[in-house]
C-alpha cells in the first residue's frame, strides 16, 4: 500500500512531557511524526508482518525519543515517572515475540525510547579481554569497532545486521556460534540499567558470590525493569582458524549421536546445525546453482549416496573458529568422530556458501507472504535424552493443527543448534497456506492456532517456552506453564520494586497475577487444553 494511504491511530499528546523531553534531547531527537510511529509500531513476528502489510494498527507509540547518553536516559525515565507515561526501550525492533508494540490496554501515552544514537564503544581492556559498549550499537558496528582492536564478541544471531547489543541482552539472544562463545548472558560481565527506582550498576568482575546474580536478573528482562544503557562484555581475539563445511548424515538420530559424541569428547564444533530430512530438502532447494562442470556430478553423486543409505539424508553445517592450533586440533578430532557416525563431507564450498547467505534466508518468510504462505519458527531446548521424543511430538502436533486449521498438513521441519553438555536447542520451521480468500485477521488466527498447538506440544513434551526468542506479548499466555507460581510472583515483586507504576514496557513478559493474559489469537488455545498423554 502506498505510504500516503496508510492511516495510523491518532496520536495521544502529553505536552508537558514532550516539552520536557525536547529540553533534554533537543527537538530533532523527539519525534511524533507518523513515519517514525510506523517504524516503531511492531517487531518482526509473522503476526507483525501480516499486520504491517494489511495496515492493521490498533495502537502505535505516540512519541519516539532518541537519547544519546546514559544521563539522558536517566533524565527521561525520571520524567516518565513524573508525567506517568509508558516507555518501551527499542533496539533494532527485530524481536519476533511482540516485544515492542504499544499493547493497547493502557490509556497512558506510550513513548518508544530508541537507543540507536547510543552506539559507541566506550572502552576496551585488551589485557582482560573486555569491552564496554553503549547498548544501542548494532551488530555490524559492534564487530567493526572490535575488529580495530583485533577482537570479536562472537555473537551472530541471524538478525545480526539489524539488532542491537541492548536487544540481545534484553531477550537473552543466542548467536550461531554459541557453542564456542556462549549465549549473550554468558558474555556479559556488568550492566548499567536505568529503572524508575534508580540506576543499577553491577561490578565488572569475572565472577562473584555476593548473593543471586543481578546481571542474570536483568538479562532477559525485555525492557520491563528498565533500560540497559551500557554493558561490559567478554571479547575474544579474532579467530585465526575458520572452517565451515556441510556434511550429510544417514539419519537425524545418527547426526544427533555424532554431535553428542563430539560434546562428550570435548570437541563440539563452534557451530553445528543439524537439519532433519524435511529441512534438508529445503536447504538443498534454496542452494545456489552449482556453477560449471560440477553441476554434472550431482546426479551420480546423489545416486551413489542413495545406494549407500542416504536416501533421506540430514544436512549438518559444521564450523570451527578460534585460535589456530586449538581450533585446528579440535576440528581434526571432531571430523574423526563425525565420520565414525557415517558423516559424508561435502566440503567447505557449500559450507562457505551457507555462511555467506545465512543472514538472507530467514527473510524469505516475508516474501512467501506474497504467495499466501505463512512460515514461521518455534524454538525450544531440552536435554539430550528428550530431543528425539520432543521433535516427534511437536512435528505431529503442528502437522495436525495445520491440517485442522488450513485443510493442509503444511510443512514442518527442524534443526538442532546451540549445544550444551546436557542438551540442545531445537528450532522448528513450519509453514502453511492460509485458507483461500482468508482476510489478514483470519490468516493471523490460522497461523496463531498452529503455533499455539506447537507451543503447547513443546511445553507438554518437557521443552522450554523459548531458548532465545524471548516472551514479549506473543508467548505471554504460556509463562504460567513455563514457571511455577512462586517464581512468577518473585519476578512480579521485582517488577513492582523497580517499576512501581508499571511504566516500563507494560504488557510484556509478565502475565498479571489473576488470569493469564492472551492476545486475540492465542486466547483461542487456552492453557487448560494443553495436549497431555502422548504429547
Ligand atoms: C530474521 C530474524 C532472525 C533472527 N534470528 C535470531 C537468532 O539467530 N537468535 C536470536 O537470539 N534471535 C533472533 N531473532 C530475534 C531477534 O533478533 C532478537 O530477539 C534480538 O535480540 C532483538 O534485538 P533488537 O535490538 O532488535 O531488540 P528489539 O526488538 O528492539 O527489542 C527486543 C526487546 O528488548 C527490549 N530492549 C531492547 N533494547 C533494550 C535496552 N537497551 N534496554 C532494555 N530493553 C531493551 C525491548 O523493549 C523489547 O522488549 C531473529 C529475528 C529475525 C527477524
Amino acid at each position: 500500500m502506498p505510504r500516503e494511504q496508510i492511516r495510523l491511530p491518532p496520536r495521544r499528546i502529553h505536552a508537558p512531557f514532550e516539552d520536557a523531553a525536547v529540553a533534554v534531547l533537543g527537538g530533532a531527537a523527539v519525534r511524533g511524526d507518523d513515519d517514525e510511529r510506523l517504524r516503531h509500531a511492531y517487531g518482526r513476528s509473522l503476526r507483525d508482518l501480516i499486520r504491517l502489510r494489511a495496515c492493521l494498527f490498533e495502537r502505535v507509540p505516540d512519541l519516539i525519543l532518541y537519547p544519546s547518553s546514559h544521563d539522558q536516559v536517566a533524565t527521561l525515565v525520571e520524567l516518565a515517572v513524573e508525567h506517568d507515561v509508558c516507555l518501551i526501550p527499542f533496539g533494532g525492533g527485530t524481536n519476533i515475540a511482540g516485544c515492542v508494540e504499544a499493547k493497547g490496554r493502557d490509556d497512558r501515552v506510550v513513548v518508544t525510547l530508541d537507543l540507536a544514537q547510543m552506539n559507541r564503544l566506550l572502552a576496551v581492556d585488551r589485557e582482560s579481554c573486555t569491552a564496554r559498549f553503549e547498548a544501542g550499537v548494532f551488530g555490524p558496528d559492534l564487530e567493526t569497532a572490535l575488529a580495530q582492536h583485533g577482537l570479536t564478541l562472537g555473537h551472530q544471531p541471524d538478525s545480526f545486521q539489524f539488532s542491537t547489543l541492548g536487544g540481545w541482552l534484553a531477550t537473552r539472544s543466542a548467536g550461531t556460534l554459541s557453542n564456542a562463545y556462549g549465549k549473550i548472558e554468558d558474555m556479559v560481565l556488568s550492566l548499567r540499567v536505568v529503572t524508575p527506582s534508580g540506576t543499577i550498576e553491577t561490578r565488572t568482575v569475572p565472577a562473584c558470590a555476593s548473593g543471586p546474580d543481578i546481571n542474570r536478573l536483568l538479562v532477559g528482562s525485555e525492557g520491563v525493569f528498565g533500560v540497559i544503557t551500557e554493558a561490559v562484555v567478554r571479547v575474544h581475539p579474532l579467530p585465526q582458524f575458520e572452517d565451515y563445511r556441510l556434511m550429510l548424515f544417514r539419519s537425524f538420530p545418527d547426526g544427533l549421536a555424532a554431535l553428542r559424541a563430539c560434546q562428550e569428547a570435548g570437541c563440539l564444533p563452534s557451530l553445528a546445525r543439524l537439519s532433519d530430512p524435511r529441512e534438508t530438502e529445503l536447504v538443498f532447494a534454496c542452494r545456489h546453482v552449482t556453477p560449471g562442470w560440477k553441476r554434472w556430478l550431482q546426479a551420480p553423486l546423489k545416486a551413489y549416496l542413495r545406494r549407500r543409505g542416504y536416501a533421506a539424508p540430514c544436512a549438518a553445517v559444521i564450523a570451527f573458529e578460534g585460535p589456530a592450533r586449538t581450533a585446528a586440533t579440535l576440528h581434526r578430532e571432531a571430523m574423526r568422530i563425525l565420520r565414525r557416525f557415517g558423516a559424508v563431507d561435502l566440503g567447505t564450498g557449500p559450507g562457505n556458501r551457507w555462511r555467506h547467505s545465512r543472514y538472507d534466508l530467514p527473510y524469505l518468510r516475508d516474501y512467501l507472504l506474497d504467495y499466501n504462505l505463512m512460515c514461521d519458527s518455534m524454538e525450544t531446548a531440552t536435554v539430550w535424552s528428550n530431543l528425539l521424543p520432543l521433535v516427534e511430538c511437536v512435528r505431529e502436533a503442528t502437522r495436525a493443527a495445520a491440517t485442522e486449521t488450513t485443510g493442509q498438513a503444511g510443512y514442518i521441519g527442524c534443526h538442532l543448534s546451540h549445544f550444551y553438555p546436557t542438551g540442545a536447542c531445537v528450532y522448528f520451521l513450519f509453514g502453511a497456506a492460509a485458507r483461500p480468500g482468508s482476510s489478514p485477521e483470519s490468516a493471523i488466527e490460522q497461523y496463531a492456532a498452529i503455533k499455539a498447538r506447537g507451543t503447547a506440544a513443546i511445553l507438554a513434551a518437557g521443552g522450554t517456552l523459548t531458548h532465545h526468542h524471548s516472551v514479549g506479548f506473543e508467548h505471554l499466555p504460556w509463562m504460567t506453564v513455563e514457571h511455577s507460581p512462586a517464581a512468577l510472583n518473585a519476578l512480579r515483586a521485582v517488577k513492582a520494586e523497580l517499576d512501581p507504576t508499571n511504566l516500563m514496557n507494560p504488557g510484556s513478559l509478565l502475565p498479571p497475577a489473576e488470569v493469564p493474559l492472551a492476545n486475540g489469537c492465542l486466547a483461542k488455545v487456552p492453557v487448560e487444553v494443553l495436549p497431555t498423554g502422548t504429547l
